[in-house]
């Protein structure tokens, strides 16, 4: 009935956190298909009070070390608000460190973030999302981009990321305007968790690009 829609649609966001940070452990993971993650997120405005924010903002960290993942969005917790966080230890081994930029990224929270292209070198590497569990692609991002967000403090942050770092910051970023990485995948490449650990645990996708009939980036 639409009344009960209405009213679900036009609850305050703060009492949409509220009720998920009241349970203990980390926040649920929406799957794609929940419309939540196909619309443009609602720039942060101090919907959430600085207290709530805090709080928010680690139940994220938390989700994203428990799932675990190196980046995840606020749409992903179903709260549409342009709002991330993303980290990476990267335990790689060398060869992969070197083929795939895939350097340490300290914890960041990326408020309000937009990214643009530094250059038009693209890297082609397999990606998943905590969304679309069990499965990976090849995506070809930018090898480097420009991102200007806000901290959680409300500072203005304009920093250039590159490799691993810069793919992450895309992904999370896409994210928030209604995207997910499958869109802009190599979709040939879709590959099972269990094809990927039997098959294409390369540091790069070139063997997987030829067997599995789909081209990479020059
Ligand atoms: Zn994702």
């Amino acid at each position: 009935m639409a009344y009960e829609r209405d009213r679900t649609e036009s609850r305050p966001l703060s009492d949409r956190v509220e009720e998920l940070l009241a349970h203990e452990g980390p926040l649920p993971i929406v799957a794609a298909g929940d419309p939540v993650l196909r619309r443009t997120a609602e720039p942060f405005a101090r919907q959430l009070d600085p207290t709530l924010l805090a709080r928010f903002i680690a139940a994220l960290r938390a989700t994203m070390h428990a799932a675990p993942g190196v980046g995840l969005a606020a749409p992903q917790v179903g709260v549409s608000l342009r709002i991330a966080v993303i980290e990476d230890p990267a335990p790689v081994p060398e060869e992969v460190r070197l083929a795939r930029g895939r350097v340490p990224q300290p914890f960041r929270v990326l408020v309000n973030p937009s990214y643009e292209a530094v250059g038009s070198y693209r890297d082609a590497f397999f990606e998943g999302c905590l969304s679309v569990p069990g499965w990976q692609a090849v995506v070809a991002r930018h090898a480097k981009v420009r991102l200007r967000a806000l901290d959680e403090h409300g500072r203005a942050v304009d920093e250039e990321f590159a490799g691993w770092p810069a793919r992450i910051v895309q992904h999370e970023t896409d994210h928030l305007n209604g995207m997910l990485y499958l869109d802009r995948a190599e979709l040939r490449s879709l590959s099972s968790n269990q094809a990927m650990a039997d098959r294409w645990n390369d540091p790069t996708p070139a063997r997987a690009a030829r067997d599995l009939g789909f081209l990479l980036p020059e």
